[in-house]
């Protein structure tokens, strides 16, 4: 066997410590450093999104490093969306007609243990904790770090660096800073920001509401959602403007006023919350943005990978899932690695950057989904009438919720482009009338109007290739 080389991971967040194992299973020698100190020792999650939606293309990355028997355990199915209007009447809305597709919760904290676990089981991996990245010199692959402990500085050498440090990323912020090659780079909040709450366990730790859902309260301009944990409880979050309605995080400031609004707002989520107000003024409030960059990489020195590259907001459940795809598509390039990293580094971004921009305009476009169009009648119809597509014909249609989250195979840029256009054939079709939507169509009612849906679809994807051929 040749002499593998020795890589450095800055990170051990969820991308780091998968993409660690994975490099560590392909016999490299791997070096992890971690900022904060390590999580299966110190509880450090409190109030920073605690569980996450955790759907196919994770699933997939958990299959490549063959751990998918560990995961199961740790996810909760949900399958689908539990509304919950303003009087405490709830509703339904499956994500998928295939009753097998379903996405799951699963904690953060337990998910990158049991990554960093089976990493460190290999002798060629180590992580170590409280070292933070100040700065990458990516020309001469020496990383920069400080000792939480010591106080002291101290400089990583290695053949290659992977930078998987999240949205702040330090390697992101040195290709930036040096100027030393034209590196694009955009960030984009939202005036939106989230908080985090909890729905604590029953006495006999029970769950307080429906366990298999993920719960929406659907608002308009801000909205309540919940996931459940193993433990019973649910995690909160309350995405609301900075500034902006008559509610907002800025004027929310005192005891009296959170009240009144979930009173008003989300009474019934107030009636489990007794600790509302505890954990509103402990927690904290973060921003949510969407950044992009490119190059990745720095010739065949360095690469950004995970939000470090390609952070994204969180409503489409996708930010975690996309990072570990990064690993997977990253994985299919090394097969056919002939020792040149910076080829292999230049054909991963090139193939997958259109994907991981597709997924960050989708997730912008389901923020408005989920807090507004989830409780608007057109909209709940066409997701009735993709049910029963998806039951009667289930390996003819797809809705585009489930081409990016169910079908792992084909990319998230593909997913957008069919997805969209077929969301535009439904929506204008049941506003022209062009088909019926009775509660209880036949199957071969059904029949003919996916075959009109599939022809508007063609229509609209054949006129947008059009489109674009003629800007070009
Ligand atoms: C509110 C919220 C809800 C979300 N919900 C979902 C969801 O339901 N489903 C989903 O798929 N995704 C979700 N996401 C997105 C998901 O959290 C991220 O996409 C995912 O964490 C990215 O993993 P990562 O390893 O690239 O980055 P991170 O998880 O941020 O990990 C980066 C790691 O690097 C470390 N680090 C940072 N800086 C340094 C440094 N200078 N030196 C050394 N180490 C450093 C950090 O401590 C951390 O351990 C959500 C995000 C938010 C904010």
């Amino acid at each position: 066997m040749t002499k593998k080389e020795n890589i450095l991971v800055i990170g051990a967040g969820l991308c780091g410590s998968l993409l660690a194992l994975r490099l560590g299973q392909r016999g490299y020698n791997v070096r992890v450093i971690e900022m904060r100190p390590d999580l299966r020792k110190v509880d450090i999650s409190a109030g920073r999104s605690i569980n996450l939606a955790f759907s196919d293309r994770g699933i997939k990355a958990m299959r490549l490093v063959g751990i998918q028997d560990k995961v199961e355990p740790l996810c909760i199915p949900m399958n689908g969306r539990m509304i919950h209007d303003k009087e405490g009447n709830t509703f339904m809305s499956n994500y998928s007609g295939r009753s097998h597709e379903y996405i799951n919760s699963i904690s953060r904290g337990l998910l990158t243990a049991l990554l960093m676990d089976e990493a460190e089981a290999l002798e060629n991996v180590t992580i170590e904790f409280n070292k933070s990245c100040k700065k990458v010199d990516f020309e001469s692959k020496k990383a920069t770090f400080k000792d939480y402990k010591t106080k002291e500085e101290f400089k990583v050498h290695a053949d290659m660096i992977f930078g998987t440090d999240g949205a702040g990323s330090s390697l992101r912020k040195s290709y930036y800073l040096e100027r030393k090659f034209l590196f694009s780079f955009s960030q984009n909040y939202l005036t939106h920001g989230y908080k985090e709450l909890t729905i604590h366990p029953t006495d006999n730790g029970g769950y307080k509401t429906y366990k298999n859902a993920l719960h929406i309260w659907p608002r308009g301009n801000f909205m309540l959602i919940a996931l459940p944990n193993l433990d019973g409880s649910f995690t909160v979050t309350l995405f609301l403007s900075y500034d902006e309605g008559e509610y907002n995080f800025n004027n929310l400031t005192n005891p009296e006023i959170v009240t009144k609004f979930f009173r008003k707002e989300f009474p019934d989520a107030l009636k489990l919350m007794p600790n509302l107000v505890k954990d509103f003024f402990e927690n904290p409030t973060a921003p949510l943005g969407t950044v992009k960059c490119s190059p990745w990489h720095y010739k065949g020195n360095t690469i950004l990978m995970g939000d470090a590259a390609h952070a994204i907001v969180p409503f489409y459940g996708q930010g975690m899932n996309a990072s570990f795809e990064d690993v997977v598509e990253f994985d299919n390039f090394l097969d056919n690695h002939k020792g040149d990293w910076e080829a292999t580094f230049k054909a991963y971004e090139k193939s997958r950057k259109k994907d991981t921009d597709a997924i960050a305009d989708l997730a912008i476009d389901n923020f408005f989904e989920m807090r507004d169009h989830v409780a608007n009648p057109i909209f709940q119809e066409k997701r009735k009438l993709e049910m029963a597509l998806e039951q009667y014909f289930p390996n003819e249609y797809s809705s585009k919720y489930s081409l990016v989250t169910f079908n792992e195979n084909i990319g998230y840029h593909e997913a957008m482009t069919r997805g969209r256009a077929q969301d535009k054939a439904i929506l204008n079709m049941i506003v022209d009338k062009a088909i019926p939507t009775a509660p209880d169509m036949t199957k071969e009612e059904l029949k003919d109007i996916l075959a009109k849906v599939k022809a508007e679809t063609e229509e609209i994807l054949d006129e947008d290739n059009l489109a674009k051929t003629l800007n070009h």
